[in-house]
């Protein structure tokens, strides 16, 4: 594995093309899209890792499982009022389903689905006790106290928030929302901004490895059930309207952020993060899929088999 990714972070660094780093949120604009880290976390928490890996980079989307996982323990299959969980086969930051479905989201990963999410876990909770909630929880699984949120990318979202804030005050106006807008909006903001590298990342994601147990800890996260649910969501939903292609390449349920981040997971295998900042037209990492697709060429660990 370790010379498998070595020699991936060689052949990925002469790439010429490597997508366009996100630049709507001015924050992320700056980032040097030539980084380029890869980590491997295997169930017994056994790490592997090349090139960036120890380089933070903001989570963005891939905090959306993590958040989802949270209002699956306060709430169950009561969250299924707030969010469906069907493929949207739209952009990220669409709102024209909204409409026609009034104003409830598709699923959990689309931004208008994780503002539903976080609405439904604050629960009458001011933003900075549910927030300490999250990052409390990413802590946990990720066995490192030293994850924190980076408040400058946040207050950047927050500043050019007009998309998101349109999401949210369109649900609001169906009912869908029961705090305030931009409560909810700062508390999203937060959750996407949380900074972490790709071993935090791989390492955070072991609990969905093994039918949701931490082997690594022997801590059960959630029940079986729930893993394979979680998973199944990333599958269909975790790349958006490319999330059909990520399935046809890769094969794992995987969860992408526009921070360039991708976390896949191969159940019973290990838990994969991968980052490159430059973005397919989709919102995807670029050479983070293409990492992938050859990971699982190696490896043979996609769900359907080599
Ligand atoms: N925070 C980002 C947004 O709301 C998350 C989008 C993403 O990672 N796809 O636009």
């Amino acid at each position: 594995m370790q010379d498998f990714l070595d020699g991936l972070v060689l052949t990925l660094s002469a790439e010429t093309a490597r997508g366009k780093v996100a630049d709507y949120i001015p924050q992320l604009a700056h980032v040097d899209p030539k980084q380029f880290g890869i980590a491997v976390c295997t169930p017994d928490g056994q790490l592997y890792s090349a090139g960036h890996a120890n380089t933070p980079f903001s989570i963005q989307s891939i905090s959306k499982v993590f958040t989802l996982t949270i209002a699956l323990g306060k709430m169950g299959d009561g969250i299924w009022k707030h969010v469906g969980r069907e493929p949207s086969g739209d952009p990220f930051n669409s709102i024209v389903q909204l409409e026609h479905e009034s104003g409830k989201p598709r699923n959990p990963f689309i931004n208008a689905g994780a503002i539903a999410v976080v609405d439904a876990i604050m629960m009458g909770h001011e933003p900075k006790e549910t927030l300490a909630e999250i990052l409390n929880f990413v802590r946990f699984i990720a066995q490192d106290n030293s994850i924190c949120f980076d408040h400058k990318v946040a207050a950047s979202e927050m500043e050019h928030r007009d998309r998101n804030a349109s999401l949210a005050h369109f649900m609001k106006a169906f009912g869908r929302l029961r705090h305030d807008v931009d409560k909810v909006l700062g508390t999203y903001f937060h959750q996407c901004a949380i900074a972490m590298n790709c071993e935090q990342l791989a390492r955070a994601g072991l609990f969905l490895v093994s039918d949701g147990i931490d082997k690594a800890t022997n801590t059960r996260v959630v029940s079986a059930q729930r893993a394979r649910r979680i998973n199944s969501l990333m599958m269909m939903c975790g790349h958006y309207d490319g999330s059909g292609e990520f399935a046809y390449r890769v094969g794992l349920p995987g969860k992408s952020g526009v921070g360039g981040g991708i976390l896949a997971i191969a159940p019973g295998k290990g838990s994969i993060a991968v980052w490159s900042p430059g973005l397919d037209a989709l919102g995807n990492s670029y050479l983070g899929t293409r990492a992938l697709e050859q990971l699982v060429q190696k490896t043979g660990w996609s769900v359907f088999g080599h």
